[in-house]
């Protein structure tokens, strides 16, 4: 081949790879476009994920009819002049790029009228061609159609994600923008549904409670370093919510972050609200924060990267710690003495804490695992732990198994010896001593019957009584939606029941004593993380979920005969080896290494 420059619409198609990605990309800039153009009322909507149709109206300045077409032509851009320009922008575009790119993927209608003119235009490309272009009446403002996206890029259509999941990113990016510009209002509509709203209160918390649901809200705190950033950096302002400890979870991604109204991933300044934490949130236990960062535009370079989602700040450190200090003051400021060990009843309920083994702090740790189960009361003898039985009529937190089921021996037989630290089963086989880590041990045992029942077309869910409802926030109702099949199999049914409002029709069987609304905030917390890809299905891991949650815990002290039961259930397992998480379920010393380790040998 000779060299040769490419055509325009192949330059076009390149470009628009870095910048228009999926649906939520060419909606992202279409909402940039339309703030930028001082628009206080944005509608989007969206058909299919918006595959078939994307839809954005504002009421911003409009485009001067003779600067139509230029508006799509690449690098035409109205926002920037001089390579000067580029070191205090305060639009959100400034490439020129946008519409071009969209453009050159999609077949494109355009109604705008610009202030001041009197008539409005109407433009159709298709591939980035004019195919008509004509005045019609219209109000100021402009509205874009998007039609048939990467109808012409059939790589590009492949690597898109199941509807549901474009929806979400949709829901996401909307919800974003609402924030950073609570003045505008905001009406999202997909598939002819309204799915998300934004008044244009011009307040944030109003917005936050929007997107998050009066329950997240309720335990926000606001942040403002307006009174207090003097000393240094007063030119950084710094504010927003964060999470009061008691609300946290268990990755990053609930940190949102603004740099001058743009939505930015830093991770620098991700640890700032994470370091503000220190001490009060749990190792592996991550806030919720929308924070809005403020600087001069000199101070901040946004032409870094072609989604302008990353930035870099002259100077790093003063923002670094103008976040980390406004987010700790606003943590402090709210909290009473708080601690590792204070434990809320929302923390409680997390699955890591369960997931870890008895903390060295025993004791105090077990003290209060007793108190809030209930069935040993008063006092907690100091020995407990070391002669582990108790009275037979006590309750039970195994289900004892009535007939074992006849599945092959996997392991050899074991005799139970005793507990370890509330935790672990001592016993002995043929083979030496056999450490089993009780709550892995159980995790293991109910996901094989689980599987088991549900491959039989036995029963696995459990009708609740009192139907109750749960609200909650557009992206996760939508994920609720997007799995409910999976959900489903593992025992929950949730039918909707009005705007993001559903009802719990049956929890898993193995949970039906737990507060369904609990269970299903837990479970939305595993898709939201499930959102990483691992080797195990959606309908795995809920059901690895449930099974976590239904095992016995850590710290619970067992009888001999529960102990034996469990032993008796985990010598049948198809894997007994690891928890369904592939952590190990025990720990073998063998004879020979006994006496080795005691010199006999
Ligand atoms: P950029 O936003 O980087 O300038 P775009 O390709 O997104 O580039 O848009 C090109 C130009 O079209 C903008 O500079 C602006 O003048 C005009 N424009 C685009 N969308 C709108 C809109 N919704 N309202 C008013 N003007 C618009
Ligand atoms: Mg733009």
């Amino acid at each position: 081949m000779t060299i040769h420059v490419l055509a325009d619409q192949v330059i076009a198609q390149i470009a628009a790879g870095e910048v228009i990605e999926r649906p939520a990309s060419v909606i992202k800039e279409l909402i940039e476009n339309a703030l930028d153009a001082g628009a206080t009322n944005i509608h989007v909507s969206a058909d299919s994920g918006g595959r078939n149709m994307i839809r954005i109206s504002d009421n911003g300045h409009g485009i001067k009819a003779a600067e139509v077409e230029l508006a799509f032509t690449r690098h035409a851009t109205s926002k920037l002049n001089t390579a000067d320009d580029l070191m205090h922008i305060r639009t959100l575009g400034f490439r020129g790029e946008a519409l071009a790119s969209i453009a050159s993927v999609s077949r494109v209608t355009l109604v705008s009228r610009a202030e001041g003119e009197e008539v409005g235009h109407r433009l159709r490309l298709e591939g980035g061609k004019v195919l008509q272009h004509q005045s019609v009446g219209a109000p100021v403002g402009t509205v874009i159609t998007v039609e048939n996206l990467f109808y012409n890029t059939p790589a590009r259509l492949k690597f898109l994600k199941a509807e549901n999941t474009e929806k979400r990113h949709i829901t996401a990016l909307i919800t974003r923008y609402a924030m950073a510009y609570p003045h505008v209002r905001f009406i999202l509509e997909q598939d002819k549904r309204e799915t998300f709203r934004a008044n244009g209160t011009g307040q944030l918390s109003d917005v936050l409670l929007r997107s998050f649901g009066a329950e997240t809200f309720k335990d926000l705190l606001e942040v403002d370093n307006a009174d207090n950033n003097a000393d240094e950096a007063p030119e950084i302002q710094v504010y927003g919510f964060t999470s009061a400890p008691s609300l946290n979870r268990a990755d990053r991604s609930r940190i949102t972050l603004f740099v001058n109204g743009r939505w930015v991933q830093d991770s620098s300044v991700t640890y700032a609200v994470i370091q503000a934490y220190h001490t009060f949130l749990m190792k592996g236990r991550y806030p919720v924060a929308v924070l809005m960062i403020d600087l001069p535009p000199e101070q901040v370079d946004v032409n870094v990267h072609p989604t302008k989602a990353e930035v870099r700040f002259q100077d790093p450190n003063a923002v670094f710690s103008a976040v980390q200090r406004a987010v700790r003051r606003a943590v402090i400021g709210q909290t009473e003495a708080p601690s590792m060990y204070d434990r809320s009843p929302r923390q409680e309920s997390t699955w890591e804490d369960e997931a870890r083994p008895a903390p060295r702090n025993t004791q105090l740790d077990l003290g209060m695992e007793l108190e809030s189960t209930g069935w040993y009361p008063n006092q907690v003898p100091e020995q407990s732990h070391y002669t582990p039985t108790r009275d037979a009529a006590g309750p039970t937190y195994l289900p004892p198994n009535p007939n074992p089921p006849e599945r092959p021996r996997t392991l050899p037989m074991l005799r139970v010896i005793g507990q370890v630290g509330a935790s672990y089963i001592v016993t002995e086989g043929p083979a030496g001593m056999y450490l089993i880590d009780q709550h892995a041990a159980h995790e293991r045992i109910l996901y094989e019957e689980f599987m088991l029942d549900y491959a039989q077309q036995k029963p696995t869910a459990q009708l609740t009584l009192s139907a109750q409802t749960i609200e909650l926030p557009p992206t996760e109702s939508q994920l609720i939606e997007e799995h409910q099949i999976a959900l489903q199999s593992a025992g929950f049914k949730l039918e909707s029941f009005g705007p993001n409002t559903f009802i719990i029709r049956s929890v898993p069987l193995l949970l039906s004593d737990h507060d369904p609304v609990e269970l299903v905030r837990e479970v939305l917390e595993e898709l939201e993380e499930g959102k990483t890809p691992g080797h195990a299905s959606i309908e795995e891991k809920i059901i690895q979920r449930v099974c976590k949650r239904a095992a016995v815990k850590a710290g619970t002290i067992l009888s001999m005969d529960e102990m034996r039961g469990l032993i008796q259930q985990l010598e049948r397992c198809q894997s007994p080896h690891t928890c369904p998480h592939g952590r190990p379920t025990m720990v073998h010393m063998s004879s020979d290494k006994l006496a080795r380790e005691f010199g006999r040998k």
